[in-house]
């Protein structure tokens, strides 16, 4: 059996090379008689791989030295607890609610002080970014929350909000590296890989150094404070080692393809293939407004489940893995991130033409 291709939305598809090299080295790591995996990260050998990891995402990300970057664990959902008992100074933070993940990041942020949603677009099923150009930002919000692209929904910021001032707070797990971003906007970047660049058990979080200190919320656990792991450049304890290994090869991999750049342009041309057909499609179309959507994330439905679910079936046969949507919104989503070869949707849409001629 070979590989197919993978529409998962996360964990999701990983650059072959990447696999293959990491196979390549799965026994004995350039030389040294072990695996990754079994090795002491306190180890000079260790230390070059997370040190290179961080330098190689800081020259793709074009970081400035005034912000740092921590590998950690616990997913993107531990940091929807994190960022409140970390920057809520004041008690008060506004929230941004475009879809599920949003949502949770605010439920969890009520828990530690006073959490306001300025903007939802929950009234018409999360399918438009709403209009954030000038929101009735707390005069005393400690940050401003979004989740710039929206897994589940397939929608993304196309324009930052207008914060006021006040410091944003960007969950990117499923765009991170998808093109170039301005770092300086953002006070806190933060994402699970195991959507665009790695494999589950890494959250990388980008952050502004001036929001890094000891004056967190009463009863923050140590393992929670971003100066815990600022101070121990990401080793205060075993960090989830091989997966940032990992990492590490996939910013080699972006590096490669021609930097952020490159990478937008490879994922418009993906995206562009399976809108297009999707805007003239007589059977299938897509569920969000033009304007939002995002180049990660496709949701489309039929709009009759029976022939959503044959259609998911047949593809699964075809090879076209994961395209089932998510159980909250049904119909299909295609997830076409960084990995995913432009050969693979030109191959899904030449399916779905085909499913198209025989179902119509
Ligand atoms: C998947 C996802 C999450 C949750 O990530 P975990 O690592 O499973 O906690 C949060 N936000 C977004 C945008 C996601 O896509």
């Amino acid at each position: 059996m070979g590989r197919i291709y993978n529409f998962s939305a996360g964990p999701a598809v990983l650059p072959e090379e990447v696999l293959r090299e990491a196979a390549e080295e799965m026994l004995d790591y350039k030389g040294c008689g072990m695996s990754v995996m079994e090795m002491s990260h306190r180890s000079k050998t260790y230390d070059s791989i997370i040190k290179e990891a961080e330098a190689d995402l800081r020259e793709l990300m074009n970081i400035p030295s005034n912000y740092k970057v921590l590998f950690l664990q616990g997913g993107a959902s531990l940091q929807f607890a994190a960022i409140p008992m970390n920057l809520m100074k004041n008690g008060v933070a506004d929230y941004i609610v475009t879809g599920e993940w949003a949502k949770k990041a605010y439920q969890e942020a009520c828990m530690y002080g006073k959490a306001n949603k300025v903007a939802s677009s929950e009234d018409k099923t999360f399918s438009y970014i709403p209009d954030c150009s000038d929101l009735p930002i707390s005069e005393n919000a400690d940050y401003v929350y979004i989740c710039e692209n929206n897994t589940i929904y397939g929608t993304k910021f196309k324009t930052l909000p207008n914060t006021k001032g006040k410091t944003l707070v960007s969950d990117v797990s499923s765009c991170f590296l998808s093109e170039p971003v301005d770092v300086t906007k953002y006070g806190v970047i933060y994402g699970g890989v195991q959507k665009n660049i790695g494999p589950a058990g890494v959250v990388i979080v980008i952050i502004r150094e001036d929001l890094i200190t000891d004056d967190v919320l009463a009863g923050t656990p140590t393992m929670m404070k971003y100066k815990t792991h600022a101070d121990a450049q990401s080793l205060y304890n075993t960090p989830p080692a091989y997966g940032i290994y990992i990492c590490g090869k996939v910013f080699k991999w972006i590096k490669n393809m021609g930097g952020l750049e490159v990478m937008k342009a490879h994922n418009e041309t993906k995206a562009n293939i399976l809108y297009d057909f999707l805007d003239q499609s007589k059977l299938f179309k897509g569920t969000v407004l033009k304007e939002d959507r995002s180049m990660m994330n496709v949701p489309f439905i039929t709009g009759n489940s029976e022939l959503d679910e044959k259609f998911i079936k047949e593809a699964k046969t075809a090879g076209f893995d994961s395209l089932k949507g998510h159980r909250s919104v049904g119909g299909m989503r295609a997830s076409i991130y960084n990995a995913m070869p432009i050969e693979g949707v030109e191959k899904l849409v030449e399916f779905m033409k085909k499913f198209e001629e025989e179902n119509l």
